[in-house]
């Protein structure tokens, strides 16, 4: 406000110009909207990101949640009440697979949100996974691993399924991504490469716009790898989509080639990115270990993700 007895003129001025200011921002901020469409308002996806790391917490108080443990049995139940509750219907796709330990029984969660664009539009998959590493001679509760994407993706749920996209979205929670034993091509990404296979068998694989894999994404030091397995087009957007949203500095340009679940979404021709944060800790000193525990990650870290995630879904409708 100007100060109290300032000529009359000077008022108008200052009014005029405080005018012309706020319209010059209203109009910037429409067009704006034009091109990056509705804003997320959630503040740097802080609201997201600590929704995300209240349901890390729940999962990670379950203790270690192997394939098989009741603790894995419990967050399944968690998966599938959180999912209901955002009003989102629910796939369970249980199997049994051969693993070096015999047949083992594996459940992929699936919450379907159907989008805007009628029977023919295609479907984006927002995947992770939800086991943790067996591990025998220490507790390991996989809270970055296994945890982070997990508690993402319920946190994502409930705002997918009030926003809508033109695409349909499914939030897909795979079992088994983790070796038994030691990680090959065999032993390693059960619940992935069963989806693939049951994508392909059902001619479901052309109906995938795209398969975005969320992996240890709640570190606090985050910084996402540019993964050269990943399909490039679709890479590219996610990191032009980090860009606009102001996230450049933890979308890396240095890359990796990592074996994760897209590898088998990507044998089967569905077009995959995998968002990782491969570095995690002093020396890597926290993966796998007793060390991947809660107080590693950060809202903050786990919003920049979602937000990401949310805004390439709309920039995928938009193409
Ligand atoms: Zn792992």
């Amino acid at each position: 406000m100007p100060q109290k007895g300032k000529p009359k003129g000077r008022r108008t001025k200052t009014w005029v110009a405080l005018a012309v200011v706020v319209a010059g921002v209203v109009v910037i901020w429409f067009l704006a909207l034009l091109v990056t469409g509705p804003a997320l308002s959630l503040a740097g996806g802080s609201a997201l990101g600590k929704a995300a790391l209240d349901r890390v917490n729940e999962l990670v108080a379950l203790g270690p949640r192997p394939v098989g443990s009741e603790a894995h049995r419990k967050m399944e139940r968690i998966i599938i009440d959180q999912l209901k509750a955002a009003g989102v219907s629910v796939d369970e796709d249980r199997f049994t697979t051969d693993t070096p330990d015999g047949p083992v029984a594996m459940n992929n969660i699936s919450g379907r949100i159907p989008g805007r664009g009628g029977p023919s539009a295609r479907t984006i998959i927002l995947a992770t996974h939800y086991d943790t590493k067996i591990e025998t001679k220490f507790q390991f509760v996989g809270a970055n691993d296994g945890g982070s994407g997990t508690g993402l993706l319920l946190a994502l749920a409930p705002l997918i399924a009030k926003r809508g996209f033109v695409h349909n979205v499914w939030l897909v929670f795979l079992d088994g991504e983790e070796a038994f034993h030691e990680w090959t091509a065999t032993d390693s990404v059960y619940g992935s490469r069963h989806l693939a296979a049951q994508l392909q068998s059902n001619g479901g694989v052309p109906k995938i716009g795209a398969f975005i894999l969320l992996d240890m994404i709640g570190d606090k030091n985050l910084g996402i790898l540019r993964d050269s397995n990943s399909t490039p087009w679709l890479r590219d957007v996610v990191w032009k989509v980090a860009g606009r949203l102001g996230y450049s500095k933890y979308f890396l340009s240095t890359g990796t080639a990592m074996e994760d679940d897209h590898v088998p979404l990507l044998q089967a021709g569905v077009p995959s990115v995998d968002l990782i944060d491969f570095d995690y800790g002093p020396d890597q000193s926290y993966w796998h270990t007793a060390k991947d525990t809660a107080d590693k990650l950060s809202a903050q870290s786990l919003g920049i993700v979602g937000e990401v995630a949310l805004e390439t879904i709309a920039e995928l409708d938009r193409q």
